[in-house]
């Protein structure tokens, strides 16, 4: 009775595609092609790891995202890292907000009754 269709056929076109993993020079140890950003769409996570160095790097992906996207979001990431490391004094943004931004108007209640 229940007949399932296995959806498992690959769309085989006979030319290899580009592989997923995209390989990049590390910004830490400076090894060529030693980053590998791997893109899960499916899971909608990339993950950017440096076989040389262990360097790891997680982010959300998404059916636009590429490879580079990745791996200039890492060399942002850890370019702002190690600034936030370098600033051991990080000033503390203390927004305690004195007023506040929304007061609720409560003018047009009618007290009738
Ligand atoms: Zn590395």
């Amino acid at each position: 009775m229940g007949k399932r269709k296995k959806a498992a056929r690959k769309p085989g076109g006979g030319k290899m595609k580009v592989p997923l993993d995209t390989q990049f020079t590390c910004i830490f140890c400076h090894h060529d092609k030693s980053v590998t950003v791997r893109i899960d769409r499916k899971e909608g996570v990339a993950q950017l790891v440096c076989r040389v160095c262990d360097q790891r790097y997680q982010s959300k992906a998404n059916h636009l995202t590429e490879a580079i996207d990745i791996y200039s979001e890492w060399i942002d990431a850890a370019d702002a890292a190690e600034r936030d490391a370098q600033s051991t004094r990080r000033p503390v943004a203390s927004s305690s907000s004195s007023r506040p931004a929304a007061i609720p108007a409560l003018d047009d209640s009618d007290d009738d009754e």
